[in-house]
């Protein structure tokens, strides 16, 4: 049978999934403290799994899914900040690709000379792909809009920061080009590269400092929606799904 994972920062991430009819009867499970839901659904297994927050639990939880239960395909989502002035809270983002926004290096300044974040240069930075035929699926799958706002494709941006200054997060998107900030996607897309794993990660925006909203944790329903909806309506014609 296939295994889809499905993952989540925080519980406000997972909780719409944890409603539907499938998972009332979900096996619960912690492993390596992350906590799993399992349940069958049409024929696929479908895991839960809250990761927690940040690059370095989104790694061990990513790790952990994948050598104790051997997902197929691991979708992680969540919320995120916007980067653009072009999206608002609602809108989705696709993650095409992920980036590490934390990979900076800086220039010498003497005690005294002060700190100066702008004049930090990008280090050597990978840029992950999602599995691409994933990708297309949720593109088809979700179409150009929820109820909530539009869907874009993009880069994802992964650092353990919440940036609200509007300088730095102009300054961070012209350095690596992502639509959004999480603390999660990077990490997840890094592990499942390194185990051979397809995978794609889905943001909502849930606030957006450039244009002065601040974080509304309830966007992420209707991300969970439409995954959801993609998951058991989209057939996944390739060898993942
Ligand atoms: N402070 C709130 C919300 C945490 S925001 C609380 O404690 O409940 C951090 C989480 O939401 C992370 O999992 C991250 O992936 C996501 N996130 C949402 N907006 C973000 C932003 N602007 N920058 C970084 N992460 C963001």
């Amino acid at each position: 049978m296939k295994k889809i994972l499905i993952q989540g920062a925080m519980e406000s991430e997972i909780c719409w999934y944890l409603e539907q009819e499938c998972f009332q009867k979900a096996e619960k499970t912690t492993r390596n403290g992350f906590l799993f839901y399992r349940t069958e659904q049409d024929g696929r297994e479908i895991l839960l799994q809250l990761t927690k927050m940040g690059m370095v639990y989104a790694s061990i939880a990513t790790m952990t899914a994948i050598y104790e239960f051997q997902p197929d395909v691991i979708i992680n989502q969540g919320t995120a900040g916007a980067q653009v002035d072009t999206l608002k809270s609602g809108d989705l983002v696709i993650g095409s690709q992920a980036v590490n926004v934390h990979s900076l290096e800086m220039p010498k300044r003497d005690f005294g000379e002060g700190m100066a974040p702008e004049e930090w240069v990008k280090m050597e930075t990978e840029y992950i792909a999602a599995d691409q035929e994933l990708v297309r699926k949720f593109e088809q799958g979700i179409g150009q809009e929820t109820r909530t706002g539009k869907v874009v494709s993009g880069i994802l941006g992964t650092g353990d920061l919440f940036s609200k200054e509007k300088d730095r997060i102009q300054w961070l998107h012209d350095t690596f080009g992502h639509l959004s900030e999480d603390m999660e996607s990077f990490a997840v897309y890094k592990a499942c590269q390194e185990c051979g794993i397809p995978c794609v990660a889905l943001r909502v925006i849930s606030n957006n400092e450039l244009l002065n909203e601040d974080y509304d944790k309830g966007t992420s329903l209707e991300l969970q929606r439409v995954i959801w909806e993609t998951i058991n309506h989209c057939t996944f014609s390739n060898n993942t799904v």
